[in-house]
Formats: C-alpha cells, structure tokens, sequence
C-alpha cells in the first residue's frame, strides 16, 4: 500500500511555515490590541453540539461534517468551525459573568468533507474572533475594524468589505414568506437540495452555488429590504459607526451566511483573485445561539477567516512575506576537532547565533559546499592551528574581502552582534573589531 496525505490535507512545510508563523503573529499582536484574548477549544466535539451550535439545516452539518463513533460508543465530530466549540466553552466555564464584552480569538484547523478545489480543502486553518454581550453596532464595527487594520497591516489592499443585515426572527418570518411566495413558481427548477431547503431552510436557497438556483434568485427580494424598524437602526448604527473610522464598505444584498442563528449584521470580506473561493473571511451577529444552546440570552458577534484563502491573496498580491531565516555562521572542522567544534558551536546557539557545524565528517570542499548551501552568512575554519592559536579566520560567504582574524573567545558576542543586521553595519562591526582587537 502507498502511503499519501489523505485527499484534501496538505503539509506546510519549512519553506512556507515563516510566512504562516507571520500571519499569526500578526494576528494575536493585533486582535491584543482589541482586547481579544486567545482561546483554545478541542478539535473535536460531540455531534450534538455541531447540530445545535452550526444547524442542523447547513450543508456543514448535512454534508460536510467528519462524524465517528468512539470507542465509548459516543457519536464525535471534527470541529468544522470554531463559534460552536466557543460558545460551549463561554457557558461551560461561566463566561458569562465575566466582564462584558468577553472578547476571545482562536487559530484553528477545521475539518469538512468538501470538494476539494484550489482555496478549498477537508483540513484548513481559520482565525476568528467572537465578542459576546455587547448588542448595539458599535462593536460590530470595532470588530471590522480589527479585520481591516490586520490586512492592512499585512499589506493587503484590494479586498472588499460587503456588509448586510439578515434581520432578527421577528422580521425574518414575514421576509421568509415573500422569499417563498417569489421561489414558489420556481420551485421544480430548484436543485433537490434547494427543493429541500425550501420547507426546512428557505434562506439558504440565495446562498447555493448550482447555477439553476444562482440564476433563479439573481432577482428574489432581497432580507436587507424587508427588515424591521429595530433591525434598520441597527444597520444603520453599523454604516454610520464605519463611515466615522473611516472604513469603506459594500451593501451586498446578497449576503446570507451559511450558519443558522445569524442575526441582523452579516459581512465578507471577497478577494477579486481567489476566484470563485473568493470569500477571505466570513462573519456575523448571532445574538440568539447562545440561548439556544441553552444559555442565558446573550449577544454575540464573530468571524472566521479562511487563512489557507489569506495567504493565497497575499501571494497573488505579490506581498513579500518573512523567508526562514539561514544560518549566520558556518563552522567548518579540520583534523578532527568535532569535539571542540561541537562546544563552540553550542556557546554561540547558547549565547543566540544561529550556528551550524558538520556532523558528517565531510572533507573540507565539501562542508563549504554545504555552507554556502545553506545560505550561512559567516564561515570560519576550526582546525588544531586554530585552536592552539585560539584565533580563526571570520569570512563573510555573501561579500568578498569581508574578513577579520578573530579570538575564538570573542565569537560569541561578535556574531551575536552580526546576526540579522544589514551588509552595511555589519562591515562596520567587523572593520571595528579588527582594528581595536590587536591581533
Ligand atoms: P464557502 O462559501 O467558500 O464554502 P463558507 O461560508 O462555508 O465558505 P465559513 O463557514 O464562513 O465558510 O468559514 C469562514 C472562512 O473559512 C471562509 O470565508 C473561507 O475563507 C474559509 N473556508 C471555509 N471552508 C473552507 C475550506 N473547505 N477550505 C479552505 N478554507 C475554507
Ligand atoms: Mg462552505
């Protein structure tokens, strides 16, 4: 049997991993910033809480979810997304008599059955944000906020913002009608799904990515112009509470999110280079999911963000991202010194040079060949002459006739010096140790 990665996962390997270390970081630095702390949830669950937490209506649910049974004979399931394990946690370690807003952040992988595609796999990783308790707009567009100042930051430009309200139960029910009483002449067009969703979860035709359906709900009327007097405020609240930070935004009537419990504020944010995964990140109000899944009624806002989508968008927008970094120094053995070599290439890691020896036992040529392979900055020789003189020679590998004859006591805080600083100062630091060392 050949061993492969199951369909749909793949590996990150060491070329790739600093530019996700950096997404990240970014990430956590910035959702601080907010006050949105890390939080870190199981990657599986039991299925009940997906039924409940995600809907048992969604295609998530339906479709997509990676269920098993345990040994305990208990049916589990991959998280195919953050909010629902969030939301267990929130009432299971009473958050909700922390301070309000509880503002949490997580890094996930996620797990759905899918079709694989490019931007669409079975494992992927999503950041989000979930804030709970706080109900007015201002917080939902504190939390855009935070999503535009990280692509920002990022260097990302050219990704919309595409915001709409989907209503409260209140104005959904008279909306779903009008929906219905629009779709009704339709209706054995629809894909078996969407005939489906028509009794169960008439809202989610206008999300379905068969084409009969996309082009039979081009002109459905539309939740955004059917909402209530509270509802309208609140997206108003919204417009206005971005208009004054200055974000710029799309109304997308088209928006509906593929969780139920979504209430009122609904926004994407749709990269015009990801084609047809086109959406980066997804979000929304969902003030009655807590209580459904059995809390006190409590208000709650979140999104995820696609970061797998993320880094293709950076990458066709062509922003240079942190490369791993190479060795500074390579130290090179002759007559047998590995010893000797291996303790001085332990006081430098010690003392925080990235520092590489061989281990091998190659023939000189060969470890220089190694070195420069490396991408090692600095090379030094360590023989028995080096050694009984307790000096060598330092060389640069990048530049020529940068060299210096260097006490081998005095390695540590040079290259700890050196490391990581631009060609110019490093010269500098080498030109002024050679003329003050008195060698
Ligand atoms: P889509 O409409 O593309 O299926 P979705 O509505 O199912 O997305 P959400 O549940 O809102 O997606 O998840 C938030 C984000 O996670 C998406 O915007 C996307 O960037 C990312 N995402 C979702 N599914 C996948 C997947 N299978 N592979 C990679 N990223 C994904
Ligand atoms: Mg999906």
């Amino acid at each position: 049997m050949k061993i492969a990665a199951p369909k749909g996962t793949r590996d990150i390997l060491p070329g790739e991993i600093t530019a996700w270390q950096h997404v990240e970081q970014v990430f956590a630095e910035i959702c601080g910033r907010f006050g949105y702390q890390e939080i870190r949830i199981p990657t599986f669950e039991q299925t009940g809480l997906f039924q409940r937490g995600v809907g048992n209506t969604t295609d998530i649910v339906q479709k997509e979810m990676y269920t098993f049974e345990d040994k305990g004979g208990r049916s589990m399931s991959l998280r195919p997304e953050g909010t629902a394990g969030v939301v267990r946690s929130f009432l299971e370690n009473g958050m909700a008599s922390w301070p309000s807003p509880v503002r949490l952040f997580y890094n996930i992988t996620a797990f759905r059955y899918e079709n694989v595609q490019k931007g669409r796999y079975r494992e992927f990783h999503q950041f989000g944000c979930e804030a709970f308790g706080a109900s007015g707009p201002a917080i939902d567009a504190e939390l855009i906020s935070l999503l535009q100042l990280y692509f920002q930051t990022l260097g990302l430009s050219r990704t919309s913002l595409h915001i709409s309200s989907i209503g409260c139960p209140v104005c959904r029910e008279s909306y779903l009608e009008v929906l219905k009483k629009f779709l009704q002449p339709h209706l054995d067009r629809l894909c078996t799904d969407c005939q489906e969703r028509f009794v169960k979860n008439p809202m989610r035709i206008i999300d379905c990515k068969e084409a009969v359906c996309r082009g039979i709900t081009r002109d459905a009327p539309a939740q955004l112009d059917h909402i209530c007097s509270d509802c309208q405020r609140h997206f108003q609240g919204l417009c206005d509470n971005l208009d004054s930070l200055g974000l710029d935004y799309i109304i997308d009537r088209k928006i509906v999110r593929g969780l139920d419990y979504y209430t009122r504020t609904v926004f994407e944010f749709i990269s015009e280079n990801v084609g047809t995964q086109g959406t980066i990140c997804g979000g929304g109000r969902y003030d009655g999911l807590v209580a459904a899944m059995g809390g006190p009624p409590t208000p709650g806002i979140g999104f995820a963000l696609g970061v797998e989508r993320l880094l293709m968008e950076l990458a066709a927008q062509r922003v240079q991202l942190p490369q791993p970094a190479p060795p500074t120094v390579y130290l090179a053995v002759t007559g047998s010194m590995e010893q000797q070599a291996a303790s001085l290439c332990f006081a430098l890691r010690r003392a925080g040079v990235r520092a590489q020896t061989d281990l091998l036992d190659r023939s000189l040529k060969a470890q220089m060949k190694h070195a420069g392979k490396s991408g090692a900055q600095f090379v030094l020789v360590l023989g028995p002459d080096e050694l009984a003189a307790g000096t060598t020679q330092l060389r640069s590998l990048l530049r020529e006739n940068v060299t210096a004859v260097v006490r081998l006591a005095d390695l540590p805080d040079l290259l700890c010096g050196l490391q990581d600083r631009p060609a110019a100062e490093q010269d500098k630091i080498i030109d002024d140790y050679a003329s003050t060392s008195a060698i």
